[in-house]
C-alpha cells in the first residue's frame, strides 16, 4: 500500500492531476503485482492506512514530508465516494418520528415502523431507527461515516425527511432542530458522552433499535394495514403511545430559546449548517408556517406536489387543487426559500403524454417553476391503497421504454436554472411489488436522451473536475414568476458546466430584493480563491453577490436580503449584511455613493 501512496505523492509533485480513474488503474496493477487475494487493496482499505500513518506519525510519515496541500488533495482522492460532497457541502439526512398524517394518498406506502411514505428498509430510515429516531444520535452517525470516508464535514447541509413536518407538534419541532444544531456544535468528546446518555437513556425507556425485533413487534399491526383493515394513523397511534415513548418524549420537547442558543453556537462551530431542508404539503404553506420554518433556520423546502393535472390530482386522493399549489409556491418564494418539488410519473389513469405535458406546465407555468425537481416514478408498494386498486386492474406500470421516454423528455424540457435532484426513490428492489425496480435508471435516461443540449444543472455541474478560473463566465437567465423576476446568475464554462450560481428574486410588489441562494461547486471555490477573502481572486461566491446587488439597484430595489443559513451569517456580515429577526439585509447604492 505504501508504493501506492508514493506514486499517489510523485504524481502531485510532478504536477499531474490523479483522478479517480488513475488511482483505479494503479490500485488494479498493485492487486496484479500480490499473488494473494487477501492482500487486494481498495480506496478503503488506501483511506484506513493513510490516516493510520497520518495519527501516528511515525518514521513512515515524516519519510513521506507531505505538505498540507499534498495531504487535502490525497483525502480528496482517496474519498470513497467524491460526488456526496463534490458540491463543496456533506450532506446529512435525518428522519423524523412515525407521526399521523392527514393525507390519503393512494400510492403512498404505509410503513407503520416509518414516518409516512417511508420504507425502513431505505438507509436513511435504517439509520433512524437504529437511533430511535433521535436527531442527535443520527447527525452523529453519519457525521462518523462521512469522516471515516474521508469527507470534509465543516460544511453541512441538512435534509429532515418524514411525512408533513408542519404537522409535527411545535414544541416537538423546536426539539428536533435544536438537537440538529447541538449534534454540530459539540466537539466528539462532549458529542461521545451525550450519545451514550442518549443512548442508555432510551435503552431505559424499553425503546428497541434492533430492525428484526422491531418487525416482530410490528407484524401483526402492519398485515391489518396492508390488508385495508387498520389506517396507518391508528396503528401508529398505537404502536408509539404507552409509556416506552411516553417516557421518551418527555425530553423530545425545547423551546425557541434553546434553539436559539444552538444555532448561535453554530455560527461558529467546526461544522457549521450551510443549508436546512424540512418537508411539506403544500396545504400547510402559508405565511405563518413559511414564517416559523424560517425561525427554525430553514433555507430549503421540499413540497409534494406530484402532478398538476386536478383529475388526476383528486384521482389519487391528494385533497389539494392546482391554485393551492400555486398559492404555495408563492409564498414560498416570497419568503425567500429554495423551492424543491417532488413529481411523480405514471400515476393512476396518467399517460405518458400526460406526464410530459404536466412537466412542462411545472417548469415554465410562472405559478410554479421550482428550483429543484425530485422526479419518482410511481411504483407498487405492497402497502399502499395502490395494491388494492392493482387488483382490479386500476394501474398498470409504464413499460421501462415508455417510462425513460417521460423522463428522457422531461430532462431535455428543464431550464438551467433548474436541477433534477433525483430519479427514483431509496425503495429496495424488494419492496417494489410493480414499476421500475432498475437503480441506474437516471444513467438509463441519460444515455437515451438526444444529443440536443442539456441545460439542467446536475448533469453541467463541475462535480470532481477541473476547470481553470480563467475559463469561467458569468451570464444571467431572467424569467418571470406570477410574483417576482427571477434571475439566475451563473459561472459557467466553454462547454456550460457550471461552477457556481446564484439566485435572486425580484419582488413585483416592489418589495426587498431577496438572494435565495448562493452555491459554488467546493473544487472550483478552491480553485477562485479562498471565499473567506483569498488574496489574488475575489471568491465565485462573493462575485455572485455583488453582482446581484449591482442588478437589484439598477432594477430599482434599495435593499436586499439574504435568506441566510445559520452557519453562513458571519459570511454575510463580513460582506455588509444586517442581521434582522429572519434575514440578513444590506442596503443598495450605486457605486461610489455614500
Ligand atoms: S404522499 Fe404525503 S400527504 Fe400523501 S399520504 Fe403520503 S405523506 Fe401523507
Amino acid at each position: 500500500m505504501e508504493t501506492v501512496i508514493q506514486d499517489i505523492v510523485s504524481a502531485l509533485r510532478e504536477g499531474k492531476q490523479p483522478d479517480t480513474a488513475w488511482l483505479a488503474k494503479r490500485i488494479r496493477a498493485y492487486n496484479r503485482s500480490v499473488r494473494s487475494m487477501e492482500r487486494h487493496i481498495g480506496k478503503l482499505e488506501l483511506l484506513a492506512f493513510y490516516r493510520a500513518a497520518k495519527e501516528e506519525a511515525g518514521t513512515l510519515w515524516e519519510s513521506w514530508a507531505i505538505t498540507p496541500e499534498e495531504d487535502r488533495a490525497i483525502l480528496r482522492l482517496l474519498k470513497l465516494k467524491p460526488r456526496r460532497s463534490a458540491s463543496g457541502v456533506a450532506t446529512i439526512t435525518v428522519v423524523t418520528m412515525p407521526h399521523p398524517c392527514s393525507g390519503s394518498c393512494i400510492y403512498c406506502p404505509n410503513d407503520i415502523r416509518m414516518p409516512k411514505s417511508y420504507l425502513s428498509n431505505e438507509p436513511a430510515c435504517q439509520r433512524a431507527e437504529r437511533n430511535c429516531f433521535d436527531p442527535y444520535l443520527q447527525v452523529r452517525a453519519r457525521l462518523a461515516l462521512l469522516e471515516s470516508n474521508g469527507h470534509v464535514t465543516d460544511k453541512i447541509e441538512l435534509i429532515v425527511l418524514g411525512g408533513t413536518w408542519s404537522d409535527y407538534p411545535l414544541p416537538y419541532q423546536l426539539w428536533f432542530m435544536a438537537e440538529l444544531f447541538r449534534a454540530l456544535d459539540d466537539d466528539n468528546a462532549a458529542a461521545e458522552r451525550r450519545r451514550e446518555e442518549r443512548t442508555a437513556f432510551y435503552r431505559g425507556c424499553g425503546i428497541c433499535s434492533e430492525p428484526e425485533e422491531l418487525a416482530a413487534q410490528a407484524q401483526e399491526l402492519q398485515e391489518l394495514v396492508d390488508a385495508g383493515a387498520c389506517t396507518y394513523n391508528a396503528a401508529i397511534g398505537t404502536l408509539y403511545s404507552g409509556d416506552t415513548w411516553g417516557r421518551a418524549r418527555t425530553i423530545q420537547q425545547a423551546s425557541f430559546e434553546e434553539l436559539e442558543a444552538a444555532q448561535r453556537a453554530n455560527e461558529h462551530a467546526r461544522r457549521r449548517v450551510v443549508g436546512l431542508c424540512v418537508e411539506t404539503r403544500p396545504d400547510l404553506v402559508d405565511d405563518g408556517s413559511a414564517t416559523l420554518m424560517r425561525r427554525l433556520g430553514c433555507t430549503k423546502v421540499q413540497m409534494g406536489i406530484q402532478s398538476l393535472d386536478q383529475a388526476i390530482l383528486d384521482r389519487c386522493g391528494r385533497n389539494i387543487t392546482v391554485e393551492r399549489i400555486a398559492q404555495a409556491f408563492a409564498c414560498l418564494r416570497l419568503h425567500g426559500f429554495k423551492i424543491v418539488a417532488h413529481m411523480m410519473a405514471n400515476l393512476p389513469s396518467a399517460t405518458p403524454q400526460d406526464d410530459k405535458d404536466d412537466y412542462l406546465r411545472l417548469v415554465t407555468d410562472p405559478r410554479f417553476q421550482p428550483d429543484e425537481i425530485k422526479l419518482y416514478p410511481c411504483v407498487l408498494i405492497a402497502s399502499s391503497a395502490l395494491m388494492r386498486l392493482h387488483g382490479r386492474g386500476a394501474w398498470r406500470p409504464y413499460t421501462e421504454e415508455e417510462l425513460i421516454d417521460v423522463l428522457a423528455a422531461d430532462v431535455a424540457a428543464t431550464p438551467a436554472y433548474v436541477r433534477i435532484s433525483r430519479m427514483i426513490r431509496d425503495f429496495s428492489s424488494g419492496d417494489i411489488v410493480a414499476g421500475n425496480k432498475k437503480t441506474n435508471l437516471r444513467q438509463m435516461v441519460d444515455a437515451a436522451g438526444d444529443d440536443a443540449e442539456v441545460l439542467e444543472i446536475r448533469q453541467r455541474e463541475i462535480a470532481t473536475g477541473d476547470l481553470s478560473p480563467d475559463e469561467l463566465r458569468l451570464s444571467s437567465v431572467v424569467y418571470g414568476t406570477s410574483v417576482s423576476q427571477e434571475r439566475f446568475l451563473q459561472w459557467t464554462g466553454p462547454d456550460g458546466t457550471i461552477a457556481g450560481f446564484l439566485r435572486l428574486s425580484l419582488p413585483k410588489d416592489g418589495a426587498t430584493a431577496m438572494i435565495r441562494e448562493v452555491h459554488v461547486y467546493g473544487r472550483v471555490a478552491e480553485l477562485g480563491g479562498s471565499e473567506e477573502g483569498g488574496a489574488q481572486h475575489i471568491g465565485l461566491g462573493r462575485s455572485l453577490i455583488e453582482c446581484a446587488c449591482r442588478q437589484a439597484h439598477a432594477a430599482g430595489f434599495s435593499a436586499i436580503r439574504v435568506i441566510s443559513s445559520v452557519g453562513t451569517r458571519p459570511y454575510y456580515r463580513r460582506l455588509g449584511f444586517a442581521d434582522e429577526e429572519l434575514y440578513q439585509i444590506r442596503g443598495l447604492q450605486a457605486e461610489g455613493e455614500q
